[in-house]
């Protein structure tokens, strides 16, 4: 079910529930800034979603909101992780939902990297 992601932040959605430990997940990476685990629904043969450990409902709210500390920490963690997997050569997406039309579900700020195949268009017709 798509939603706004604009505040207020929801306290028990799936992602702040992952990272309270409360549902397992796959992890790949985890620092100050950023967590990271496999996408439960993988839609390319490495789909990995990395999370800011802060309570923001989206990029709009992590954008305005996060410090700056916070956005660069997360930022050199996405390009951290991807460098870690060997991902860089053949290369990799990233893509963040924001509200409604983009088909963003969980209502915590995630960029989905995706990699491991060539990845066809930007956008789905
Ligand atoms: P969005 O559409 O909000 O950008 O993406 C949400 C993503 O979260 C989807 O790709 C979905 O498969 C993934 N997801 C939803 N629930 C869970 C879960 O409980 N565990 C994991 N690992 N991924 C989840």
């Amino acid at each position: 079910m798509p939603i706004s992601g604009l505040p207020p932040y929801e306290t028990n959605n799936i992602f702040a529930r992952i990272l309270r430990g409360e549902i397992p997940s796959k992890k790949v990476y985890e620092d100050e800034w950023a967590f990271a685990f496999h996408d439960i629904n993988p839609q390319a043969p490495t789909h990995i979603l990395v999370i800011p450990k802060g309570a923001y409902c989206s990029f709009a709210d992590f954008s305005t909101e996060a410090s700056d500390a916070e956005i660069a920490g997360f930022m050199r963690a996405v390009g951290q992780i991807a460098r870690d997997l060997g991902l860089e050569t053949p290369g990799y997406r990233l893509l963040a939902n924001m509200g409604a039309h983009s088909g963003q579900e969980v209502p915590h700020f995630h960029v989905h990297l995706f990699a491991g195949k060539p990845l066809g268009r930007m956008i789905a017709e």
